[in-house]
């Protein structure tokens, strides 16, 4: 089933389906150019960079910062752990100073105030010296934990540092032996826990760890049971770990601190969402701007013209080219017109210079060449002494491309190649004389003509011409108009009639608006003009039905077709003329 059209829905919701089909229809990529839709993907393209950007920087900031928190931490860890053991050797050496040798009452006395007078240090024994009593602060009983590991000499060869554990294994401490010299050993242990805990920031506790080991590698403390954080796990997957390690100076221990990447990433978890919101807020934005943009450019000359080419806007108008000796037709001129959807009609003046600066002059012509040959090939097939003038722009001498263009419309066309003629004019120089000159024997060699329009108005001097080889010459409008109100304008036309014979070309004279004007032109030997004082440039129809109503087919057959002559009349004085006119 079709969907039912606007004109066919009534009502309010009919009203409202309306809307909407409006605003999609603006809405709609199909409208978006190639700028435009070159905007949105550049403005796509710096969102990506910046929304990139941003985050690399996040990441960065997030990596340098937690590895200052852990530097920081390891700092803190091996402080706590030397104050700790210092505090132990402190009392071992008050006990030592009190001479505690032996596991009597008063030693024991001495060793529960040593511990009890400290904070790390969880028990303080004695060995005697024939090592088969041991006494700790809370009489003769066995020591908290054993050593697990080598003994460490500190910086005093008569101190040792071993790891230790409880028999359960559930709990790690230091073990400081002092050999007192008698045989007799001061033991202190302190608990692993007194070193590590609670110097992880909160939110890095559970997956973070931070652990002190003894030079072997041993652990003394840990911040965590277990799997200590991945910090045993393989190389590859510590990649993904931040941490920081720290030899002490003064005691044979060492700390690390880790925590997973992952974790560091989590407190950037809301910034991050905030940049891709953004990103996403700048990308629409981004997309939005770039599309009203492209609307505005379509909506812009540049486009409306490409716009136009597509739909089909640009047609020829046809102006006759009257023999006046004969009053018969020789041709006429294509002059293009644009036909707005709306039906006015604009004259070239209004947009034909931008259709040049945007390199769109050539598509137009393109057109405008097609447009002729369907117009006017069956009437100019049967009247074959009938010539059309196309005006070409500057950029056509700049590339023999012209020449394939009318080719290819011309070429199978019932047009003979004979009844062209191509106009360059003399307003503006052109740019590559020998290219130019390449396009125009082109032109010639398939039998076509080339004019110099707008003859007199620019600065192309004689040899110019003779180099060109041109075949027609085109006397401007400012110079017809002159005749019989400006004095200076006839011996113009005068020595571009010399020119003219002196080169072999034909001439045409434009704009001629009065008898007086024609009478003058005669009388220079002059056969060929244009202008309102016949017609101005008609549509293709008007131009047909005036045509076929000057040639009809039946006095073709009669009369043998003239061509455009060459100058070959006398020219008149120019002296009496002169003084008439003045
Ligand atoms: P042009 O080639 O010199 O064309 C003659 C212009 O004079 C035309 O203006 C025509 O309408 C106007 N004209 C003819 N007889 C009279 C007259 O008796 N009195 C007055 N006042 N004007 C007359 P139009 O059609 O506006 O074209 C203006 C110019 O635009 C043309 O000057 C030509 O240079 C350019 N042009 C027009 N069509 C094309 C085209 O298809 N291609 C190129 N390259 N240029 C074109
Ligand atoms: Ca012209
Ligand atoms: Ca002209």
């Amino acid at each position: 089933m079709k969907p039912p059209r606007d004109d066919e829905i009534e009502g309010s919701f009919g009203r409202a389906l309306r809307a909407v089909r409006g605003l999609a229809g603006s809405f709609s990529l199909g409208s978006l150019s190639i700028v435009g839709l070159s905007i949105v993907v550049a403005g796509l393209l710096i969102t990506a960079l910046l929304v990139g950007g941003g985050q690399w920087l996040l990441l960065r900031n997030a990596r340098t910062n937690a590895q200052a928190t852990l530097d920081n931490i390891s700092h803190r860890m091996i402080g706590t752990a030397e104050q700790a053991f210092d505090e132990a050797l402190t009392a071992m050496t008050g006990l030592a100073v009190q001479g505690v040798s032996r596991c009597t009452d008063a030693s024991i006395d001495h060793l529960r105030r040593a511990v009890y007078a400290t904070y790390a240090v969880k028990e303080i024994g004695l060995t005697e010296a024939d090592g088969s009593t041991y006494c700790n602060h809370l009489g003769i009983a066995p020591p908290h934990m054993h050593a697990v590991s080598d003994a460490f000499e500190g910086r005093n060869p008569t101190i040792h540092f071993r790891a230790a554990e409880t028999e359960d294994g559930a709990t790690t401490g230091t073990m400081i032996s002092w050999d007192q010299g008698d045989k007799t050993v001061l033991v202190a242990i302190i608990l692993g826990r007194a070193l590590t805990a609670d110097l992880l920031p909160e939110e890095w506790r559970a997956s973070g760890a931070a652990v002190i080991r003894l030079d072997d590698g041993t652990l003394l403390s840990s911040s965590q049971r277990g799997d200590e954080a991945g910090l045993d796990k393989t190389p590859a997957v510590r990649s993904d770990i931040v941490e920081a390690h720290l030899h002490s100076e003064r005691y044979p221990i060492h700390v690390t601190v880790a925590v997973p990447f992952e974790a560091v990433w989590a407190e950037y978890a809301s910034l991050h969402s905030y940049t891709q919101f953004g990103g996403f807020l700048l990308a629409f934005f981004v997309v939005t701007i770039a599309f009203f943009m492209s609307r505005n450019s379509t909506d812009g000359p540049i486009n409306e013209i490409e716009r136009a080419i597509r739909n089909d806007e640009f047609l020829p108008y046809y102006q006759p080219v009257v023999d006046i000796r004969t009053g018969r037709l020789e041709g006429c001129e294509a002059l293009i017109r644009w036909k707005k959807p709306d039906g006015t009609v604009l004259s070239p003046g209004a947009f034909i210079g931008l259709a040049e600066a945007t390199g769109l002059a050539v598509p137009m012509t393109r057109l405008l060449m097609e447009k002729v040959r369907s117009d006017l090939e069956q009437i100019y097939h049967e009247r074959p002494h009938l010539k059309v003038s196309i005006n070409l722009f500057r950029d056509h001498f700049d590339s023999i491309d012209i020449t394939e263009d009318v080719e290819r419309i011309f070429g199978k066309s019932k047009i003979r190649y004979r009844q062209l003629v191509f106009e360059v004019t003399e307003r503006e120089p052109l740019a590559d004389l020998d290219t130019a000159k390449l396009v125009i024997r082109r032109l010639q060699s398939f039998g076509a003509r080339v004019a110099l329009d707008d003859a007199g108005t620019g600065h192309s001097g004689l040899a110019y011409l003779q180099e060109l080889a041109m075949d027609v010459l085109k006397i401007d409008k400012l110079f017809v108009d002159a005749i019989g109100t400006n004095r200076f304008a006839a011996p113009i036309i005068h020595s571009l009639v010399g020119i003219a014979r002196n080169c072999q070309m034909s001439v045409i004279a434009e704009g001629v608006e009065t008898l007086e004007q024609i009478e003058y032109l005669k009388a220079l030997g002059i056969s060929a003009a244009q202008g309102y004082v016949f017609a101005p440039p008609l549509p293709a129809a008007a131009f047909l039905k005036l045509a076929t109503a000057m040639e009809p087919l039946k006095y073709q057959s009669l009369v043998e077709p003239p061509d455009i002559d060459f100058i070959d009349a006398p020219l008149p004085d120019l002296g009496s003329r002169t003084r008439r006119a003045a």
